[in-house]
């Protein structure tokens, strides 16, 4: 059994995805159980587990998984949206490939569950 993580499997192509995004640092397609008319993840080509394990060396990569976001939030129609990273099991994350959600298309209310 392989030990990639599923996000590490659409990278590769091993595994398909509804691509709405790419370049050389990153990949967005649309999440497989939208929790929102638009539910998108921004995922860096870098293994990097999430957050907890992102350094110094990844403040560019950082910075570009964002304006990414913003760039395919509006690609999408989206004048507002959410953005969340999920760190760590508390939180909810569950795959453990660092990814941005972008989450919009209904009204957001706050605070989050
Ligand atoms: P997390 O809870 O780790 O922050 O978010 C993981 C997200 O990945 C979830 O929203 C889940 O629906 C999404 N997801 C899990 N497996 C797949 C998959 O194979 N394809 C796509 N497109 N999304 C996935």
């Amino acid at each position: 059994m392989s030990s990639k993580t599923i996000f590490s499997q659409i990278l590769s192509g091993e595994i398909p995805c509804d691509e709405v995004y790419s370049d050389e640092i990153c990949l967005a397609f649309k999440d497989i159980n939208p929790q929102a008319p638009v539910h998108i993840l921004v995922i860096p080509r870098k293994e990097l587990s999430s957050m907890r394990e992102a350094q110094k060396e990844d403040q560019e990569l950082l910075g570009h998984l964002l304006l990414v976001s913003s760039k395919v939030a509006k690609q999408q129609g989206l004048r507002d949206w959410r953005t969340v990273i999920n760190t760590g099991e508390g939180s909810g994350q569950v795959v453990f490939h660092l990814h941005l959600h972008i989450i919009g298309g209904r009204a957001l209310t706050w605070p989050p569950g």
